[in-house]
């Protein structure tokens, strides 16, 4: 049987929520081990420029603030390690995980760091293509580049698909976005620039009935005006979906009370869940902010209350 690793305090995820943590939770004196999860450096490193981040007065990319985070972290003795969290038990303490489905570790805090993930349409040839690699992705600043000069489309009405559409614009000859209902979601600031770029174009009511390809890469959508049911077929080569995101707790749902939509259920105000030992930080418990500094907020007061629930098991 493998050895069993007891520590004090475990960070699950590397986004600006885990590491903040793990720089209060080294500095003071916890030992803090993190595991990284299976997006190292997590959404932040999907996106491009950072703008509103404070302290980065000409902004940074996602990937350099994170790997800045994660210096500052092991800085102060975070021991970061690669791998992810396969099962858990917190039904009695310390609090055991299991990393790979083989290490086991026993934790006297844990810290819930794991952000969120893209939502797809669930189309079947949406999939197929996203798994061919041939024109289907979630991620404009990761994939935009294979597009170059060509003709892509966007799904979503939000902020991310406005970021999305500016950037491909930028790249691709022309981007259409398809608006599932008459209005965007997305704040005023991102829907202005987007109705001023000149080759972008917007398609209101209209939904995706299929990704048209040959097999192995994308050809065409097939949409549909859901006013007056007309279909239509857009050419494509690249086809971006920018619906929103699904929290990354599943793992964790037998224990820590999830709300309908999945996000972790925190005391209010605080980074406290429903299991002692166990806090929570970060989008796994936001669907209303969403963003790295709020997460990085919400990372330092994880590291607090953790340091604060080790303090009373040493009275
Ligand atoms: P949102 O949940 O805000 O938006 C999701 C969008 O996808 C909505 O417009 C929704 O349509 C659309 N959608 C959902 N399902 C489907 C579907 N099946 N078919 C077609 N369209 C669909 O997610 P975002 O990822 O855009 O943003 C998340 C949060 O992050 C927000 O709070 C946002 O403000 C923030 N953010 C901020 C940025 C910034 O400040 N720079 C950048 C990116 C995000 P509908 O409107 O009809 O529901």
């Amino acid at each position: 049987m493998a050895e069993i690793e007891k520590v004090k305090c475990l960070i699950i995820g590397s986004g600006p929520a885990g590491y903040t943590a793990a720089i209060y939770a080294s500095r003071a004196n916890m030992h803090p081990v993190l595991y990284q999860g299976e997006q190292p450096g997590g959404q932040l490193t999907t996106t491009n420029e950072v703008e509103n981040f404070p302290g980065y007065p000409n902004g940074i990319t996602g990937t350099a603030m994170m790997m800045e985070l994660q210096q500052q972290a092991e800085r102060f003795g975070t021991e970061i390690r690669n791998g992810w969290v396969t099962k858990v038990d917190f039904s009695q303490t310390p609090h055991k995980v299991w990393i790979n489905e083989e290490k086991e570790i026993h934790a006297q805090t844990v810290i819930i760091a794991t952000g969120a993930s893209a939502k797809y349409l669930g189309l079947p040839s949406e999939q197929h293509y996203l798994k061919t690699g041939g024109g289907v992705s979630a991620c404009a600043v990761c994939d935009g580049f294979f597009y170059r000069k060509q003709k892509v489309a966007i799904v979503g009405a939000g902020d991310s698909a406005c970021e999305e559409a500016l950037y491909l614009a930028n790249i691709c000859e022309k981007v259409t976005i398809l608006v599932r209902r008459d209005e965007f979601r997305a704040s005023r600031i991102m829907k202005e620039r987007v109705l001023k770029a000149e080759n972008i174009e917007v398609l209101y009511n209209t939904e995706t009935e299929e990704v048209l390809g040959d097999g192995q890469v994308v050809t065409a959508l097939k949409v549909r005006n859901n006013k007056t049911n007309e279909v239509s077929e857009i050419p494509v080569t690249g086809f971006f979906v920018a619906i929103g995101h699904t929290p990354n707790t599943a793992v964790f749902k037998d224990f820590i009370s999830l709300d309908e939509t999945g996000y972790i259920k925190n005391v209010p105000g605080t980074s406290l869940t429903n299991v002692k030992g166990v806090f929570v930080a970060g989008d796994a418990a936001d669907s209303r902010y969403r963003q790295a500094i709020t997460a990085a907020g919400s990372g330092c007061m994880a590291a607090l209350d953790a340091e604060r629930y080790l303090m009373t098991l040493e009275d």
